[in-house]
């Protein structure tokens, strides 16, 4: 027998009828709009010869810890965690990258023709202050291209979220895009930065002061007004970058050129998680008129992470380069296209059933309807021809099925024009054929 449960917040006075708070239903129109996008986002992605990938929405806490890094708001603030009736302690993911190389390496993908190119949507977690454009559930479609460390990987991820967003009907986008070098080089930028911040360590925001312990690089970051000065003559990365990385950063440049994408380079563009290296880039819009903050709110961000692998405990580094797209910034933003999933179907038929051995015969007669993929709506609780045609008419269905005592008995049905009210009665072995009559 399970215990009743006593501690506080337990108690059945306690439940509360809502999400938790920064959590939504997605319920009919909304649902069809993420779904419609979803589907929109993988069409594009399958074209570009991308497979589909699902991992579970819990992982093992030290996957995070790992990949995203310790010092990150992620881990820091953001991770939902919990330890299981076994022990274990896992975390509710809060992004998609590291689940995919984990499941990379699981899977033993390094096997496979290189790079392995997977897209994913689903929900993520983190524990944020919820506001305008951020969720403590969040959903998002990403893009990963695992075994290559080639420019034109960076390019092509570039270019797909490029081309979702706009078939999603947003074609005023920035793109900003910068290199953060790599473990020759960004050591001695960071050391600079470190540095130079030390001197201003007084006239930086006490978050700043933390970062500069912690993670320096998030400085530049930083969106209080007091720290913006500081950021002008702070060292910039692109003077430290080795042969190497310029090479890779102009050859990335001249890939989004030759496919006519319009970037900005912003050398202060470093991105919060630890596993980036080289590329790394944000998309967003211009905040719309009046918008209080007035800055633009990002709908995509991504970068290359050839260290991931390492970090997760592989001998073999493996480069890598990925994005993801916030759904939910994406389906808020003005002038978004209406995407419907290709399976909603409006219902052409409302099937009026009379009394009990016509409500358990509908079933079997739904069955011939689904086999000639016409859609229908009923209500199975209703037993009067007045009731059931009232909500015909409401819904605005184009026919009514009728099926009474005596269609039961003479295996028919009474098909109704609900704009002319003409009937007729179909045989059921007729109805297959007799349903491609029907104008929608
Ligand atoms: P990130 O995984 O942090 O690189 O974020 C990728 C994209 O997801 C961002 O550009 C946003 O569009 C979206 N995003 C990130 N955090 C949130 C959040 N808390 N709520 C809604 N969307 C988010």
């Amino acid at each position: 027998m399970p215990k009743k449960p006593t501690e506080k917040g337990m108690g059945k006075e306690d439940i509360k009828l809502q999400t938790p708070k920064g959590m939504r239903d997605l319920i009919g129109e909304e649902y069809y709009r993420y779904q419609g996008f979803f589907e929109k986002a993988s069409e594009v992605a399958i074209y570009y010869g991308f497979q589909p990938i699902e991992t579970p929405i819990l992982e093992s806490e030290g996957l995070f810890y790992h990949s995203v890094g310790a010092h990150t708001d992620i881990i820091e603030k953001e991770l939902y965690t919990l330890r299981t009736k076994g022990g274990d302690r896992l975390a509710l993911r809060p992004e998609g990258t590291a689940p995919i190389m984990r499941a990379y390496f699981e899977h033993g993908l390094q096997s496979q023709p290189q790079p392995v190119m997977l897209y994913y949507h689903g929900p993520f977690f983190r524990h944020d202050s919820p506001q305008k454009g951020r969720y403590r559930e969040l959903r998002q479609f990403g893009l990963e291209v695992i075994g290559s460390s080639k420019s034109i990987t960076d390019a092509l991820v570039i270019r797909l979220v490029n081309t979702i967003l706009t078939e999603a009907g947003l074609p005023d986008l920035t793109i900003e895009i910068n290199s953060i070098g790599d473990r020759d080089c960004r050591p001695i930028w960071k050391r600079e930065l470190v540095n130079y911040y030390r001197k201003h360590a007084k006239e930086i925001c006490a978050d700043c002061r933390e970062r500069l312990k912690d993670n320096p690089l998030r400085l530049l970051d930083c969106k209080n007004p007091k720290c913006q000065t500081l950021k002008i003559a702070a060292p910039s990365v692109i003077s430290y970058l080795c042969t190497g990385c310029k090479q890779h950063f102009k050859e990335v440049l001249e890939c989004l050129e030759a496919m006519n994408i319009t970037y900005t380079i912003n050398n202060n563009l470093v991105r919060g998680l630890d596993y980036y290296s080289r590329t790394v880039f944000e998309i967003s819009m211009a905040p719309a008129e009046g918008e209080a903050d007035g800055l633009p709110l990002a709908l995509a961000g991504g970068g290359r992470y050839d260290y991931l692998s390492r970090a997760l405990g592989s001998k073999k580094q493996v480069p890598a380069v990925g994005v993801a797209i916030g759904a939910d910034r994406v389906l808020a933003a003005p002038g978004v296209a209406n995407l419907l999933p290709r399976l909603i179907k409006k219902p052409k038929i409302f099937f009026i059933q009379l009394g009990t051995e016509a409500k358990m015969k509908s079933l079997s007669i739904i069955e011939i309807l689904r086999h000639t993929k016409t859609p229908i709506a009923h209500s199975l609780s209703k037993d009067s021809l007045s009731a059931q045609l009232g909500i015909a008419e409401k819904v605005n269905i184009p026919y009514a099925m009728i099926l009474g005592q005596k269609e039961v008995i003479d295996n028919t049905v009474i098909i109704r024009d609900m704009r002319s009210r003409a009937q007729n009665v179909v045989k059921l072995d007729e109805l297959a054929n007799y349903l491609k009559t029907l104008k929608a």
